[in-house]
């Protein structure tokens, strides 16, 4: 498999070939470490898309800041799909709740929607518009990091109406810490194949993560009013981040 990576800038031109480089530390570590030379070939993500891509130029500098390695970007490959899921993650303490963005951008989700609940603590929503371009950041190193070909979509953080309200996944799974009897396992297993899988292009299965609070009883009822399926990940009460890294796992293996 050829080397990959994701490109720092992104130049179309019309009538030239597009070029892509990757910059500072990423392009420091492909000219020292790996030799990088003219011509050679790499895969590299820009701009969304995968393409093949050979070295253009190589600016190795002495200061990390000023490296370049310059790409021509030539056909398209097919990049693999991330998991078809929309993570509904609530808002909780920042160092877990980045944690949290980290490992499921690893595990492969596709979108993740930031959720002020009514238990996410008042002075963490107040600053989480702001946190927003820090998680998307997460989300581009783990991406990185895990190679993915595609990075997770980070919205920006809304109260739970907004959220149900405009949720089109097929597949619609509020994971709660008071429900009894259905797993998730089970609650995937008997979803159809075709819930499982389509949905236009977007993600067909949400899957909801509480606070450290948990769901207020109005919340729980809000999410049975727009069609949520409860579930259990079992007898133990998890940390919103274990639930959402093993609620992840579990889902991944119903849609492969
Ligand atoms: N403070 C609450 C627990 C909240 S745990 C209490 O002590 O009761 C945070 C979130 O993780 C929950 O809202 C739920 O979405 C998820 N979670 C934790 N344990 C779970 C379990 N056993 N089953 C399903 N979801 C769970």
């Amino acid at each position: 498999m050829r080397r990959r990576f994701i490109a720092d800038t992104f130049s179309p031109a019309t009538g030239h070939p597009t070029r892509a480089a990757l910059t500072g530390e990423q392009a420091a570590h492909l000219a020292r470490v790996l030799r990088a030379q003219p011509g050679q070939v790499y895969d590299i993500v820009a701009n969304g898309f995968l393409h093949r891509a050979e070295i253009a130029s190589v600016r190795a500098a002495s200061g990390d800041q000023d490296a370049e390695v310059a790409f021509t970007l030539h056909e398209e490959l097919s990049s693999d799909a991330a998991l078809p899921i929309h993570l509904l993650l609530a808002v909780f303490k920042f160092d877990h709740f980045e944690w949290a963005i980290e490992k499921a951008t690893e595990l492969g989700v596709a979108r993740i929607t930031p959720i002020l609940a009514r238990r996410t603590e008042k002075h963490l929503a107040l600053a989480s518009e702001k946190r927003a371009a820090r998680w998307r950041r997460i989300a581009l190193e783990s991406s990185k990091q895990s190679r993915r070909t595609d990075i997770p979509e980070i919205a920006d953080p809304i109260p739970l109406a907004a959220a149900l309200a405009r949720e089109t996944a097929p597949l619609r799974i509020l994971l709660s810490e008071t429900e009894q009897s259905l797993t998730l396992a089970a609650a995937l297993s008997v979803s159809s194949n075709e819930q499982r899988t389509t949905n236009n292009g977007q993600p067909s299965l949400a899957l909801a993560i509480g606070p450290e609070g948990g769901w207020t009883p109005e919340e729980i009822s809000q999410f049975s009013t727009h069609n949520w399926t409860h579930v259990t990940l079992g007898p133990r009460i998890l940390r919103a981040e274990t639930a959402a890294i093993a609620a992840i796992a579990i889902a991944s293996a119903h849609l492969a």
